[in-house]
């Protein structure tokens, strides 16, 4: 076991109650040597931004093509179903494993008549499927939580002092160790002998970040449908592929039923930075009615004309890093000041392992779950330095 530094932080402050923010602040509280309950300060909300309205999908093996990404994804998806054991019985959050199909929608009107293949559960029209569906994971390798419930589930079993505010500002000692976060409208400084700033889209906006590495944001668009019959819906997660018409750019949204009785379906992207304040993120009308005109052409059960009734019609960013791998570590310059953002599409999925590894470094001064080195935020200022 990794030694504990001679004095481990006593007082951690986490900027933002996103899925990363709130595993942070679990594997803290349950680090095994030295627990440490935080304090975690949101702008809004635990779970206003893209944490409480992803798809919530987990995968395995999907990002093994990077190596350290898929350290992290691996460890992750571990975590997430020895979490759901500890607690999804009690907050229920809805883990469960799931098959996982890629369906080609065709682009114009289905053809009725079409036979079902045997791979295509029965609530999806036969017809929605222009080529043989494909099977991407087994319930073995896919798997789904709600990410809202998830986020507010590991939030409350952490016991952290939860604190609505802005952070405005990390304030640095003269000795370049973190003193603590300054909050909009509140004098003085919370104090802190450790800062995680975990605020996905928005890290970029301290200077303390700004001046390391560039975080941007991707607006995604998502609706929520709950099914005339939701006990029909079998729990398959599908990746569809959809030209709207011939030349037209081609789409690629995703269908999750959820155990919830709902069925969540996103797509239609956009790089675009997120407005300051999360509580005025609206989805656009034409991206909303293109992902209901999608639901539709999957399933009857989907349609609005034929009873599924609309739950929600949102919009989120996925925080993005300039060389597609997460930002994890301690800020180059800033003794006891971590970040952890830039999770893009897999942060629902790869929060666990970010917690628990960050927990590690903060308390023993070493990450153990996973090698956090090619996560650094040092690797921009080492490129710099190259140019
Ligand atoms: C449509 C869509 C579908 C997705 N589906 C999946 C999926 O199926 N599987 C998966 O693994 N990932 C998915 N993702 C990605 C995932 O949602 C994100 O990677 C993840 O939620 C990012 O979490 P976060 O905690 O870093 O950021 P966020 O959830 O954005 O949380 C940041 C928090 O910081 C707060 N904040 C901002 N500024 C301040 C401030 N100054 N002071 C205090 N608080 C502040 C915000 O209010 C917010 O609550 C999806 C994303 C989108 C958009």
């Amino acid at each position: 076991m990794a030694a504990i530094p001679a004095t481990p932080p006593r007082r951690v402050v986490i900027c933002g109650g996103g899925v990363v923010g709130s595993c942070t602040a679990y594997f803290l509280s349950t680090h095994a040597a030295a627990p440490t309950v935080p304090t975690l300060i949101e702008k809004c909300a635990p779970a206003c931004g893209a944490s409480g309205k992803a798809g919530g999908f987990l995968a395995l093996d999907w990002c093994d093509s990077t190596p350290s990404l898929s350290a992290l994804a691996r460890a992750s998806f571990a975590l997430h179903r020895r979490l759901a054991a500890s607690l999804d019985g009690a907050a229920a959050y809805g883990y469960r494993p799931v098959h996982t199909l890629s369906i080609c929608v065709p682009s114009d009107a289905p053809r009725p008549g079409s036979p079902p293949h045997p791979l295509l559960p029965g609530w999806v029209d036969p017809a929605a499927s222009a080529a043989p569906p494909r099977e991407l994971g087994t319930p073995e390798t896919t798997a789904q939580v709600h990410p809202g419930l998830f986020t507010k589930a590991v939030l409350a079993a952490s016991g952290a002092e939860v604190v609505v505010g802005e952070v405005e500002r990390v304030v640095v000692r003269d000795d370049c160790r973190v003193a603590g976060v300054a909050v909009k409208g509140r004098d003085g400084v919370v104090d802190a002998d450790a800062v995680v700033l975990a605020l996905g889209p928005w890290s970029g906006r301290l200077d303390v970040v700004r001046e390391v590495c560039h975080v941007s944001g991707i607006k995604a668009h998502s609706i929520v449908l709950r099914p005339r019959e939701p006990e029909k819906i079998t729990p398959h997660a599908l990746f569809l592929s959809y030209q709207p018409a011939p030349g037209a750019k081609m789409l690629d949204p995703e269908v999750y039923p959820r155990p919830t009785g709902e069925v969540y379906v996103c797509g239609m992207s956009k790089d675009e930075d997120a407005p300051d304040d999360p509580a005025t993120i609206t989805g656009e009308p034409d991206s909303i009615a293109m992902l209901h005109k999608i639901a539709g052409r999957v399933s009857s059960h989907l349609r609005t004309e034929e009873g599924a009734k609309v739950v929600a019609e949102q919009a989120c960013y996925l925080p993005c890093s300039t060389d597609g791998l997460p930002i994890i570590g301690e800020m180059p310059g800033v003794k006891g000041c971590y970040i952890a953002t830039g999770h893009s599409c897999w942060g629902i999925l790869n929060a666990p392992a970010t917690g628990a590894a960050l927990a590690e470094l903060i308390l023993d001064g070493k990450a153990k779950t996973v090698d956090l080195e090619a996560f650094s935020p040092a690797r921009f200022l080492k490129r710099r330095s190259r140019r």
